[in-house]
């Protein structure tokens, strides 16, 4: 035991992370999600996409859902919303990286559920307060297992879509993203020095809606990979 680690004075938190398809585990650094990055859902939301740069919040490492565990439904709301979306995992950091250079920064890609109490988010939006408690509460984050990006073709196409109970609700495609993965990676570098570890939430297409106690959520990234959970 060095004298570092023996210097925590509560026990050291495990640290959250994400499995791999094929073997080993991803470790979870942050976890950046991209807002209103498909027109359509910016539209549905009443933003205008044409206009809008895109802006980031946050959820914690550790509200990574991982291995098709249910997720328990979270307190303090009454109106739960799926939003089905494609995460990156960057195995490399750095600032102000550009766009060209952006896919080099990324370790993997998985399939994601950006789960929003939408009845929190409306209420802070609505009074100029911060998202943190409508995105960033426990299981937020549900996640299905990491493919390394040397596996996969082009990340910039590839359908997209999510089933409540095997009913279709979300489906899009890849291509229609506002903002590239590569332009994302690269915004975001400009605002926060990206490291190691960090996992982006692309954004959802149209179609977010409301899950109930016994949904089960299947969702699908073409090419990558798939998400399941049970809300329970
Ligand atoms: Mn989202």
């Amino acid at each position: 035991m060095s004298a570092f680690l023996s210097a925590f004075v509560i026990p050291q938190p495990p640290a959250a992370s994400v499995p791999v398809a094929g073997g080993g585990a991803f470790p979870v650094r942050r976890i950046f999600c991209v807002g209103r990055n498909y027109a359509a859902h910016a539209r549905e939301m009443g933003g205008d996409p044409d206009r809008e740069p895109p802006f980031f919040f946050a959820k914690p490492a550790d509200a990574v859902l991982t291995g098709g565990a249910d997720m328990p439904y979270p307190p303090a709301t009454n109106l739960l919303h799926h939003e089905m979306e494609l995460v990156v995992a960057l195995g490399l950091g750095g600032a102000d990286i550009d766009a060209g250079d952006a896919l080099r920064h990324v370790w993997g890609y998985a399939a994601g559920l950006d789960m929003t109490r939408r009845d929190l988010q409306n209420a802070a939006k609505k009074e100029g307060k911060p998202w943190d408690m409508g995105k960033g509460f426990d299981h937020s984050a549900p996640i299905g297992d990491l493919v390394p990006a040397a596996r996969l073709p082009d990340p910039t196409r590839g359908r997209i879509a999510l089933t409540v109970n095997g009913t279709l609700r979300q489906e899009s495609d890849l291509s229609t993203l506002i903002w590239s993965v590569a332009e994302t990676i690269s915004f975001l570098s400009g605002l926060v020095r990206l490291a190691p570890g960090d996992l982006i939430f692309t954004g959802t297409p149209e179609g977010v809606a409301a899950v109930q106690r016994g949904d089960l959520l299947e969702g699908v990234v073409e090419g990558v990979g798939t998400v399941r959970t049970r809300i329970v």
